[in-house]
């Protein structure tokens, strides 16, 4: 198994301690050493010259392409690589481009990272896709309406009415995927829609109130009609579409009879250890494709199939 998940292995220093002072925050946002990566639409800037880098802006440059408006510009601080702070800042004008730096959606470059193993940078674009929109999202506070403004490097919103002033936080939704199994056999579905041949553990956002345990065996008897009884965390990958926190376990099925929620899956299998190796030694075929190694359904395979 891969040592570390595609959004995973932040490499920068969060600096919570330093992000909360606004003196310092002005300083380093001021600072002609400080990096700013860019977004527009929820994609990251990336320079393609050669293979695929970010591509970091300085202030000036920043300032340059964002009409150095930052009063109507969401950014948020992103972390500190020794004294060199990073920032994201999303775009709200189309501007100019050389022609080696593209905006790209984040499962493009996530994917392209992937294919040449472990990279940090996904959960760094990741988290600069999720804080960004997040603020965007929160422009308005939830109890009374009125304006919020960021605060603490854009990991709070405030609100501007002094009767309310609730502090919102950015929400992280919790997702359980479950490799159900069932001695040598495991089971994979087919969400409605999705392509043919393609198959992923079963998945579903928890619910208030539930332990992962609970989530997962309610998940898996409303998506196929089936009993599990013991739950095994396995590995946990951040999923910045919106912001997801997906959750990896293994489940012991009680019973493998499979009842097909229509509206959820359009198909669910039994297969077994021998027949998936032999798929994964393939490369997958038209009938069965191999989850992509971005996705953690891929290392929750990986894991299973090392397990003798
Ligand atoms: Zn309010």
């Amino acid at each position: 198994m891969s040592e570390n998940i595609i959004f995973a292995g932040f490499s920068l220093d969060p600096a919570d301690h330093l992000r909360s002072d606004d003196t310092w925050l002005f300083e380093k946002i001021t600072d002609p050493d400080s990096r700013f990566l860019l977004y527009a639409d929820g994609r990251p800037l990336m320079d393609i010259s050669d293979g695929l880098q970010a591509a970091y802006k300085t202030v000036d440059e920043t300032n340059a392409l964002t009409g150095g408006n930052w009063g109507q510009t969401d950014w948020a601080f992103i972390g500190t690589d020794g004294d060199i702070a990073t920032f994201a800042v999303a775009l709200i004008r189309k501007t100019d481009l050389p022609d080696h730096e593209k905006f790209i959606d984040l499962r493009s470059v996530a994917l392209q990272a992937s294919k040449a193993g472990f990279s940090p940078l996904p959960s760094l674009l990741g988290r600069g896709k999720m804080l960004l929109e997040w603020n965007g999202r929160r422009h308005y506070c939830s109890c009374c309406g009125r304006k919020t403004k960021a605060d603490r490097g854009g990991y709070v919103r405030k609100c501007i009415n002094d009767s309310c002033a609730k502090e919102h936080f950015p929400r992280t939704d919790p997702v359980v995927i479950m490799l159900v199994t069932d001695g040598d056999k495991c089971l994979l579905g087919r969400g409605k829609g999705w392509p043919e041949g393609n198959y992923s553990a079963l998945a579903g956002f928890m619910e208030p109130g539930e332990t992962i345990e609970e989530a997962t065996r309610r998940e898996v008897m409303e998506e196929a009609g089936m009993k599990v009884g013991n739950v095994t965390y396995i590995r946990s990958q951040p999923w910045p579409f919106p912001s997801s926190l997906m959750i990896g376990v293994f489940a012991e099925a009680i019973t493998t009879e499979i009842t097909l929620d229509e509206d959820e899956l359009e198909d669910a299998i039994w297969i077994d250890k021998v027949k998936l190796r032999s798929l994964f030694d393939s490369g997958g075929d038209a009938s069965f494709k191999i989850p992509p190694k971005i996705a953690i359904a891929r290392y929750l395979l990986e894991e299973w199939l090392q397990q003798v």
